[in-house]
């Protein structure tokens, strides 16, 4: 099937058919890489090349290094002021989602989250993310959060804020890898793998070592980002088969041009997808204001909500899974992920024709 999943989402099949060839037996070890000590020499060159394949992707400086976690991007939401905030210290949060809010709403529990922009309507929704001139920066917060995609509402930044000298940090969950980024300019940038990297289970940070040394030492080390620095991310069981996976991911990227080749892809693919809803604006409504488009999730709605439905069961039956809008959205969303094709794409885009055609 093609698969359209917000997350988790569709691997790259390479690096999928690598899993299994390798998955009972790694290396001509006995045994797979699951089973292996994650103190031995087999994972850890496994861990060594995903480390290396990631900064040597993103163009990681050595003033930032690399951290693989778990608990999600949602444990995230709590971690980063876990440990860098107090009660009496504020952070400041870029507002464009359900994911925003949901960072702003655990900050609370550590210190004073304030609100620096907002693009949330009348209706509860978002459908742009702020301009520059609408931050309200405050100098003096720990912190400046935001959301690079919105996986739900389908909206990107295309130009990162900018927050003077306060730290930014980046929850890139459903957009780390579509294009090359200028890391340096981010204190902390985190992602679930689970939509462009990887499986579920392991989350991927980029923290700045200067922000780092920053973190509150009164916390569980567990929770400190200093902890996994310190330990290469082997400081207790790492989630060593999904780290393995996204090893797998990272090399396809590189074997097939590294990230300039799939953000020319991700740019065709969406490119394709928008001119599709754009050549029926009767039909299919793209609520998102155009200089915000995602091109990792796009959304719109077709004329009814009946007529959603028949869409998605249609597609389903033409082979392509995933497109039921998220549940707080409605409508359909499409989610332009590294392993969806280009052709998988012209696919849904003959298909989204027809539709018109047959049932506009
Ligand atoms: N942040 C963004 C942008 C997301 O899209 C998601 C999940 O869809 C999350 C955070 C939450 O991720 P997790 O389920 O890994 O906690």
């Amino acid at each position: 099937v093609i698969n359209f999943n917000a997350g988790p989402a569709g691997l790259p099949l390479p690096a999928l058919e690598r899993a299994r060839d390798e998955l009972l037996e790694f290396q001509g070890s006995g045994m797979s890489i699951m089973e292996h000590s994650h103190r031995g020499k087999e994972y850890d060159a496994v861990h060594e090349e995903a480390i290396a394949l990631l900064t040597k992707l993103l163009g990681i400086p050595d003033t930032h290094q690399v951290l693989f976690l778990q608990g999600g991007a949602s444990q995230q939401f709590a971690q980063i002021p876990m440990n860098f905030l107090t009660p009496e210290t504020s952070a400041d949060f870029l507002m464009t989602g359900v994911w925003s809010e949901k960072a702003f709403d655990e900050a609370k529990y550590y210190g004073k989250p304030r609100i620096a922009a907002t693009t949330v309507n009348a209706d509860k929704r978002y459908t742009r993310v702020p301009r520059q001139d609408e931050l309200k920066v405050d100098p003096r917060a720990a912190y400046v959060h935001m959301t690079s995609n919105n996986t739900i509402y389908g909206t990107q930044w295309h130009t990162f804020p900018d927050v003077g000298a306060v730290p930014l940090v980046a929850d890139m969950s459903s957009d780390l890898l579509w294009k090359p980024i200028d890391v340096s300019r981010f204190a902390l940038i985190y992602a679930g793998a689970q939509k462009n990297v990887g499986p579920s289970g392991i989350v991927l940070v980029v923290v700045a070592k200067e922000f780092m040394a920053r973190g509150r030492q009164d916390i569980p080390k567990i929770f400190r980002y200093s902890t996994y620095a310190e330990n290469n991310s082997l400081y207790n069981t790492p989630p060593t088969f999904a780290i393995y996976l996204c090893r797998n991911v990272l090399s396809w990227i590189q074997g097939v041009g590294g990230l300039p080749q799939l953000e020319a892809w991700n740019r065709q693919k969406g490119d394709l997808l928008y001119a599709a809803i754009d050549r029926h604006p009767e039909f299919y409504r793209g609520p998102v204001e155009k200089d915000s488009r995602s091109y990792m999730n796009v959304v719109f709605r077709l004329p009814t909500e009946a007529l959603d439905e028949a869409f998605v069961a249609e597609s389903k039956k033409a082979g392509m899974v995933g497109l039921k809008g998220h549940r707080s959205a409605g409508g359909i969303r499409v989610s332009l992920y590294n392993a969806v094709t280009v052709d998988n794409v012209r696919v849904l885009v003959s298909f989204m024709d027809e539709f018109v055609r047959t049932r506009g």
